[in-house]
């Protein structure tokens, strides 16, 4: 009996494989190693949970739903966390076909063999992008999230209705969890910590896009793992649920903190408004509080001076 991760080899899947082994629970990892970022990061990403022998890794496209079919028979899998996916708001506007296809389509294959296989759990990891441009703040589960500003937020949140369908029509047990912003060591080169870190400590200027007045919810992963681990023994039956550090840090504020972890002061290349991209992410977590018992503690400072320190280490080439 074994919990599958998809997406495993990625950034917040790694870190949630290598909580499991740890807890010694069998797990299987599928992923794609696709290139979006160097699979050569993800193989590193997952060596150290694959070395404690729990981890089992298949190496193969959610899309394919025949070797989905074989992955829930072969390994028994009892529960599930989806997190593979095209990640990322810009590169979906220029791709719009490609995410619609992992996303929406890989998922719905997921949740099919997960029906099949009569899974105890299904988690899925959703996003803060859902809730498009809002100034009602912080977010909270039950505002409106009808207005995706992305292709890649639209796909996310037709995913929740997806699971929303499932639950209501096959009783599935499925939890939606919204990520804001995850953040730390193993983080995807395509955001901005890790972009900035990267260009700050190669004297290269960064881009800024608008006037740094922007603010996100920034989450460290080890808190979102938890938050997720939670979901994955708990005995909700649907829920959507925020994870998010509900404490918002500005564009400005955030180039700082990376200035003063890297000892380094950065060039800054300033940019127009990026389509795709909110202003805002501010999460509501009081019904993660209750129902997972989820408490971020990481300060932002502290977060990314272990990212610092990683990428220092070689972590990110
Ligand atoms: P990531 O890109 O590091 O991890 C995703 C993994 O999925 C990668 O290893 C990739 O190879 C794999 N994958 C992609 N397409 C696949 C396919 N067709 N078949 C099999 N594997 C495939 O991204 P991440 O930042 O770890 O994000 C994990 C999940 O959390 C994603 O669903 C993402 O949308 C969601 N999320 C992340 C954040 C964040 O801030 N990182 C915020 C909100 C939501």
């Amino acid at each position: 009996m074994s919990i599958l991760v998809t997406g495993g080899a990625g950034f917040i899947g790694s870190h949630l494989l290598d909580r499991l082994a740890a807890e010694g629970r069998e797990a299987v990892c599928l992923d794609d190693f696709n290139d979006y970022y160097s699979p050569r990061i993800k193989r590193r990403n997952i060596a150290g949970a694959l070395e404690t022998g729990s981890v089992h890794l298949v190496e193969g496209d959610i899309c394919d739903l025949e070797l989905c079919r074989r992955v829930f028979n072969e390994h028994r899998i009892e529960r599930v966390v989806h997190l593979a996916a095209r990640a990322g708001v810009r590169p979906s506007i220029r791709e719009p076909l490609l995410y619609e296809r992992v996303n929406c389509q890989g998922t719905l294959n997921l949740l099919e063999c997960a029906r099949e296989a009569g899974v105890e759990i299904f988690v899925f990891g959703s996003s803060s992008s859902v809730y498009g441009v809002s100034d009602r703040v912080p977010f909270r589960e039950d505002d409106p999230a009808d207005h995706p500003i992305s292709p890649y937020a639209a796909t996310k949140r037709v995913c929740e209705l997806y699971c929303s369908n499932y639950h209501e029509l096959h009783g599935m047990r499925i939890l939606c969890l919204r990520f804001f912003t995850v953040y730390g060591p193993r983080q995807r080169p395509d955001l901005a910590i890790s972009k900035f870190t990267r260009l700050i400590e190669a004297g290269k200027p960064i881009p800024v896009f608008g006037d740094g007045s922007s603010r996100r919810d920034y989450t460290y992963v080890s808190d979102v793992v938890a938050g997720v681990a939670a979901a994955l023994d708990s005995s909700l039956e649907f829920e959507i649920i925020n994870l998010g550090n509900s404490s918002p840090v500005t564009l400005g504020e955030l180039i700082e903190r990376v200035e003063q972890a890297t000892g380094k002061k950065a060039q800054i290349e300033r940019l127009p408004d990026q389509p795709g991209d909110v202003p805002l992410t501010y999460a509501d977590i009081s019904k993660a509080q209750r129902l997972l018992g989820y408490r971020p503690g990481t300060p932002i400072g502290e977060g990314i001076r272990a990212f610092v320190e990683w990428f220092r280490e070689g972590g990110a080439s």
